[in-house]
């Protein structure tokens, strides 16, 4: 029985190992919320009380972490799983994170003698329940069909993208169209909201017409019209706001390195950072919508 360290037991995490669990995988896992490694436990997991204890005996590490420093110290701090792994484990990094880390960690990996692919995520918190996740995968082809039973268990459709990183460039440049068009929707339905029309049937129209688009389909920022959204469950995430800020983040500074010019992206960024300013950074990101409201009926126009 392969045995599995999954690092980052949260949001997305939980019902991933989850996953790995139903399909007969043995998880031990770690988070550095202890109630996470509860609900870990209380799921049929062994719990770890540190990362290297997490580690120490696995065939595979896992990680499902926030950012790009919290998977830097994981793997490279004191007591790190590069530390603690043993020679020859492979380590799959699911968060979604600057391309340009996971090739320091491979790297920093590879002196150890320990192996190192990057395999982020789409598809939130439904998919990953159902183990229906797209996972995008970066790495050497042979470490890639080794997770792969793995990787099948938490996800529908996984593409090897190409070399370590390139998992993480297409994650950057799926997110950066997502979060764009979740602040396009938004911004549509309040003025289909401030006309009077029903949302409903807009929704209906434009599920139809040339606006369509998945966000709108399954995480459709009003609420009550689509059950699963976050919208529907107060905007409980989901996929907070501030992952989102992240992610527009990383690729704004990727742009920025790559000298490529972007304006709708910081644009779009700007707005979930305010969000986040104004107490909705933990709530679902398509609570943009909540932030963006009109402003009183006496302000000029
Ligand atoms: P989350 O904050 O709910 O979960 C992350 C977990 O990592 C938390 O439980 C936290 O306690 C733990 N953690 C943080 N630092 C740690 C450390 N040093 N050691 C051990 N544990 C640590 O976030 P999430 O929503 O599960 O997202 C995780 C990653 O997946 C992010 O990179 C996010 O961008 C990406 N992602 C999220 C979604 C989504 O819908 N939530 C979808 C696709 C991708």
């Amino acid at each position: 029985m392969t045995r599995i360290g999954f690092i980052g037991v949260g949001t997305m995490g939980l019902p991933m190992a989850k996953n790995l669990l139903k399909k007969g995988f043995a998880v031990t896992a770690f988070d550095a919320n202890p109630e996470a490694v509860t609900a870990a436990a209380a799921a049929g997991m062994a719990a770890a009380a540190s990362a290297a204890e997490c580690v120490a005996t696995a065939d595979i590490v896992i990680t499902m972490l926030p950012s790009s420093p919290n998977v830097e110290s994981v793997y490279t701090g004191d007591g790190g799983v590069l530390a603690a792994a043993r020679r020859g484990t492979l380590c799959v990094d699911m968060s979604t994170i600057d391309p340009a880390v996971s090739r320091r960690v491979a790297a920093a990996g590879k002196e150890r003698g320990v192996r190192f692919i990057d395999a982020p995520v789409s598809g939130g918190v439904p998919r990953a329940t159902d183990g229906t996740l797209a996972i995008m995968v970066g790495g050497e082809a042979a470490d890639v069909q080794e997770a792969l039973p793995a990787l099948q268990a938490m996800g529908a459709n996984v593409i090897h993208v190409g070399p370590v990183g390139s998992g993480e460039v297409a994650k950057l440049c799926n997110n950066l169209i997502a979060g764009v068009v979740g602040v396009a929707v938004s911004e549509a339905f309040r003025i289909a909201e401030g006309f009077g029309v029903d949302p409903k049937i807009v929704t209906e129209v434009i599920s139809k017409s040339s606006g369509n688009t998945w966000v709108m389909e399954h995480m459709h920022p009003v609420p009550g019209l689509v059950a699963k959204a976050a919208s529907s469950h107060e905007y409980r995430p989901g996929f907070m706001t501030d992952l989102m800020c992240k992610d527009l983040g990383l690729a704004v500074d990727a742009a920025r390195a790559l000298r490529v010019p972007v304006f709708v992206a910081p644009a779009a960024q700007q707005v979930y950072r305010l969000a986040s300013s104004h107490g909705l950074g933990r709530k679902d990101c398509t609570s943009v919508y909540a932030f963006l409201k009109p402003s009183a009926a006496e302000a000029p126009v």
